[in-house]
């Protein structure tokens, strides 16, 4: 669905991202692991739109992303859910989810979606007339990925959903993605820290280190590997 060939981002001389190539199925999650620094959000940003690649291809169902503007990728099915969320704080919950679906004109699919998303986070449903700001660091996660939710991507690109939240939080908003990906066949790209967690829920992943790719294989193996053990699961 998605794949990314040599791509490298380039911060005037310091390069961020060199030479990258991965790919993301439908249906199943995909998890990017490494540490800070590694450059896992420039890479990110380059798929969005919202960082021009020096070099490289990013090609998502025979579309050139390189070649699409950030309204463009997202049209095309690709929506990302940032680190720190980006939330309308002034407007209320249910105002954000239909904000999500702005690109779409199915009212019955999207009246159905956003059942769909408080079924799945039934505190957003309870506090739907809250504005955004008002909601716990837990909710606003729930919210955004219920956002994104909302537009019906193909794929999701998400960049540390997990980043802060209480454990059985962060284990509801992973089980629920799982979920979705299942039912809608939607693809997700997963940048996360707690790359235990992540390694669980992923069929496939990449460990990045210092701006390239060093390992990737199926989750279970990565899980598995003594490297990987000792540098990101604290064993
Ligand atoms: P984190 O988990 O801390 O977000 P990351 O793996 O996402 O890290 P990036 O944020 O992509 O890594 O950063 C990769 C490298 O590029 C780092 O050395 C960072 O300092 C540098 N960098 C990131 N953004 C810029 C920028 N706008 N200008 C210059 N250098 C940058």
């Amino acid at each position: 669905m998605l794949e990314v060939r040599n791509l490298s981002v380039d911060y005037s001389g310091i390069k961020a991202v060199d030479k990258v190539s991965i790919d993301v199925g439908p249906g199943a999650i995909t998890a990017l692991i490494g540490s800070n620094g590694a450059g896992k959000t420039s890479l990110l940003g380059a798929i969005s739109g919202l960082i021009a690649p020096s070099t490289g291809t990013i090609t998502f169902n025979g579309v050139d992303l390189t070649a699409t503007s950030p309204a463009g990728i997202v049209a095309a099915g690709v929506v990302q859910v940032p680190e720190g969320r980006e939330l309308f704080p002034r407007m209320t919950i249910q105002e954000n989810l239909l904000l999500g679906a702005h690109l779409r004109t199915d009212k019955r699919a999207i009246s159905r979606d956003m059942d769909r998303a408080y079924e799945l986070f039934p505190v957003l449903a309870r506090k739907r007339t809250l504005k955004a700001r008002q909601l716990s660091g837990g909710e606003q996660q729930m919210l955004a990925f219920a956002r994104a939710m909302m537009s019906d991507p193909k794929l999701y690109i998400l960049d540390e959903p997990s980043i802060g939240l209480a454990p059985l939080i962060e284990e509801h908003l992973m089980r629920s993605i799982v979920q979705i990906c299942k039912e809608t066949g939607a693809g997700v790209l997963l940048v996360e820290q707690n790359a235990m967690l992540a390694l669980e829920i992923s069929t496939n992943a990449y460990v990045m280190e210092l701006g390239s790719i060093t390992l990737s294989g199926p989750s279970s193996g990565l899980l598995n590997n003594p490297a990987v053990a000792a540098a990101y699961l604290g064993q």
